[in-house]
């Protein structure tokens, strides 16, 4: 018995042993969640499961009425500062399922919280209740609702520059398409970016066939093959000229045809890469005008050589032949002497044999000269007299503009057709419009104004006017206009207008010159209708 009794309390002493250790852990356990319940910053409520108050952390007073007596109060019956009217019906759920629930509440001063709810657990793992913690989240929240804000505003701001730069984009691809110039940008290694509409026309390709190839596909030899060591000393800094200067190169189309055009290079950075935009202006029309003009000139100027060397020989015959006709008169006579046996000087009569043949000669080369010069009439074709002035005027036209003379043409309601040699009425209507812009300058206006006019009745001559509104002309200049060799100015021949006259008489008309009321001078002739 005894025996059994000291095993007993053997084991006792055991147990109480254990027991006591258990206390000692619990306290320090107790000792440590109070310490944490105090010192943290965090509103925490410990719940039972009947929702009845186990402990509070001090923080937790700032959200519900709380104080040290309300321990083993449900929590329903407290007061709070916090609109939290979900809270029962949370825990509830967080003991049903087992599984913890968070939500958003606000206080009464707007602060934002979290309210997270989570089981806890005894040791022996049953449920002892619930811990309830309250996150103050308001900075958290303004962050995020700032951060909302300023996204929203920048998506806003990159989509208000999107289609600003959209619309832009769209304008330059608008205009680049608009203008008549070529525009290729280019990278260093001289691959095409871009190129615009009137590129594509130029060069007779579509964009597509151009662009990622080489620009110098667009060039023919010797720019081809030169072009990449063109670019390379250029990056050097070998060429920096070429840049922003205009020259003039070939261009090549894709049907192999090559042209002349205008290259302007400029330089732009974008993205770090260096980009070359050159702009191309097709030249082939305006040398075809400045050929076609020129032929004109040189035409023009040839048969105005022509015809003074015509007027020269018609005075050269005029002047010549009284002179020719004595010495072959005294050459004759003087070998009569001879051949009569008046004087023995051997030799002679040969000399004047040759000496009236010479001269006998030489009045028949200007005689056939002159005639070789005024032979013309066979080769006479109908010509519309408005067409012929108009291509008169605009090849003119850049002459009197450098002087600031305006052409003004009047012409009848109807077509007139003449039977002429085109090149011969030019040449009139091209001598009255060159002395009126040279009148009017040499009278020193700063502007004047030609006008020409046409007219025609049926069956009845036609009518051309070519006024002028400079200074007219005085004394015996009104008789001697149309004269040989006058000429009132420095450099004249004073052949120009003889030779008209000589033009419009052979087609038996009239030229003259008058002055009108109103100043200046004009000069009227007239042609026969086409018959
Ligand atoms: P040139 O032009 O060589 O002088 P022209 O025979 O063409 O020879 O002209 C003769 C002169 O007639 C000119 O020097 C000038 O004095 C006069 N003249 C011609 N046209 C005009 C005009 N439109 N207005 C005033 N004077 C003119």
């Amino acid at each position: 018995m005894s025996e059994e009794l000291q095993s007993c309390h053997e084991d006792l002493s055991t147990v109480n042993h254990q027991l006591g250790k258990k206390v000692d852990e619990l306290e320090s356990a107790n000792d440590d969640l109070t310490c944490w319940m105090t010192s943290t910053d965090i509103a925490t409520l410990l719940l039972a499961t009947n929702h009845t108050i186990q402990r509070f952390t001090p923080p937790a007073t700032r959200l519900f009425n709380l104080t040290p007596s309300d321990v083993g109060r449900p929590i329903d019956d407290i007061s709070a500062h916090i609109n939290d009217s979900a809270l029962p019906g949370d825990i509830d759920e967080v003991l049903r399922t087992l599984m913890s629930c968070d939500r958003e509440l606000h206080n009464d001063e707007g602060r934002c919280y979290l309210r997270r709810i989570t089981l806890y657990r005894t040791a022996d793992n049953c449920v002892g209740g619930v811990v309830v913690m309250y996150i103050e989240i308001s900075a958290l929240k303004r962050a995020e609702d700032d951060l909302r804000i300023m996204t929203s505003r920048l998506e806003d701001r990159v989509s208000e520059r999107t289609t600003l730069l959209e619309a832009q984009r769209d304008f330059m691809k608008l205009v680049q398409d608009s203008i008549v110039e070529a525009i290729l940008t280019v990278n260093e290694h001289g691959v095409v970016l871009s190129i615009n509409r009137a590129g594509m026309r130029m060069f007779g390709y579509a964009a597509n066939d151009v662009i990622g190839r080489k620009v110098n596909m667009l060039m023919p030899e010797p720019y081809r093959s030169e072009h990449d060591a063109y670019i390379t000393r250029y990056l050097q800094g070998g060429k920096p000229h070429v840049i922003g200067v205009g020259r003039e190169i070939q261009g090549l189309r894709n049907d192999g045809s090559t042209f002349p055009v205008w290259l302007n290079v400029s330089e732009i950075v974008r993205d770090g890469l260096r980009l070359f935009v050159g702009t191309l202006h097709d030249l082939t029309e305006q040398r075809r005008i400045e050929y076609a003009a020129r032929e004109r000139q040189e035409e023009l100027t040839l048969l105005h050589r022509v015809y003074t060397a015509g007027e020269f020989a018609a005075v050269m015959a005029h002047e010549l032949s009284q002179p020719l006709t004595a010495i072959s008169g005294y050459s004759e006579a003087g070998l009569q002497h001879l051949r009569r046996g008046q004087v023995e000087p051997d030799g002679l009569i040969d000399k004047f044999e040759k000496i009236t043949l010479q001269t006998q000669r030489a009045g028949q080369v200007i005689r056939e000269l002159h005639k070789f010069l005024t032979r013309d009439a066979q080769q006479r074709e109908p010509v519309e007299l408005n067409a012929l002035i108009r291509s008169v005027i605009e090849l003119l036209t850049p002459q009197a503009l450098a002087r600031n003379v305006r052409i003004k043409f009047m012409p009848s309601a109807a077509p007139i057709t003449i039977m002429a040699l085109e090149v011969q009425i030019e040449h009139v209507l091209v001598n009255l419009v060159q002395n009126a812009i040279e009148a009017i300058q040499a009278a020193g206006k700063a502007a004047g104004t030609i006008t020409i006019r046409t007219s025609a009745d049926p069956g009845d001559m036609v009518h051309v006017t070519v006024q002028d509104d400079g200074p007219g002309f005085t004394g015996d200049a009104a008789r001697r206009l149309f004269e040989r060799f006058y000429t009132t100015k420095p450099k004249g021949l004073g052949m120009g207008l003889a030779i008209c006259r000589s033009i419009i008489e052979a087609y038996d008309g009239q030229i003259r010159a008058e002055q009108p009321m109103e100043g200046g001078t004009v000069f009227h002739f007239t042609l026969p209708h086409q018959a």
